[in-house]
């Protein structure tokens, strides 16, 4: 079994993260790929973040035409903020032996791992699919990863993959990586503009429906 995780606070979820997951399903041969919401971002505490149950329910929307998409609400019922090694470490404990876990992460999220909590062991818990985009590839670990991570790893021409010591890969990958951002949507949004074709329609309808992230929009956890 091979599972792709990928986190975001998905404030809305758009057709970047879609594309790119879809892409990713399809290179690494993943059963399935869990969107996780969290439930509270560490790492983005000065934002006002909608509503889970918003949240939520637009990634619910998004993914239901594809059974290799599903979600889960694990952060959201752990309470608290919401830790990947947490999440990780659920998983792997929760399933069988023979799973194989990829978290799956923009380069831009990636490039700030160092401050994500227990960042190391995490590198080691699972393997990282690193999604970039053309201008932004800094496909040399050491740009990333302090000098004495990245020295643990050696690149790999079959999986085209750096392992490491603990036999987890980190893979780079060039997609279609849309240039589309949450945050430019909300802009939009705040200034009545459209983002139709941004989102998936069922998304936008749910937006508007809800009327969110106008100037009465919902927020808090
Ligand atoms: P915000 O603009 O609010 O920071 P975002 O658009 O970056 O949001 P997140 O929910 O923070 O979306 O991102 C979740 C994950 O998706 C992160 O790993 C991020 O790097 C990745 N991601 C963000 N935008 C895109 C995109 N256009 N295509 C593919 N992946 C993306």
């Amino acid at each position: 079994m091979k599972l792709g995780l990928f986190g975001g606070t998905f404030d809305p979820i758009h057709l970047g993260h879609l594309r790119c997951a879809e892409e990713v399903c399809e290179i690494f041969h993943l059963d399935r790929i869990i969107f996780i919401p969290s439930a509270r971002q560490p790492l983005k505490t000065e934002q006002d973040i909608t509503r889970y149950v918003h949240r939520a329910k637009m990634v619910q929307l998004a993914i239901k035409d594809n059974p290799n998409f599903s979600i889960s609400d694990l952060e959201q019922r752990r309470g608290g903020t919401s830790y990947s090694i947490d999440t990780v470490n659920y998983f792997l404990a929760t399933s069988p032996e023979t799973l194989e876990l990829n978290f799956i992460v923009g380069q831009d999220a990636f490039q700030d791992i160092h401050k994500w909590k227990d960042w190391k062991e995490l590198l080691k818990r699972c393997h990282f699919i690193v999604m970039t985009r053309p201008g932004y590839d800094a496909e040399d670990l050491s740009a990333v990863l302090t000098k004495d991570i990245s020295k643990d790893y050696h690149y790999d021409h079959v999986s085209d993959g750096f392992i490491g010591p603990a036999e987890t890969s980190i893979y780079f990958r060039r997609l279609t990586f849309l240039e589309i951002s949450s945050t430019d949507i909300r802009t939009r949004l705040a200034k009545g503009q459209s983002v139709r074709y941004l989102v998936p329609e069922i998304v936008h309808h749910y937006i508007s429906a809800k009327k969110l992230y106008s100037s009465q929009s919902f927020t808090g956890n």
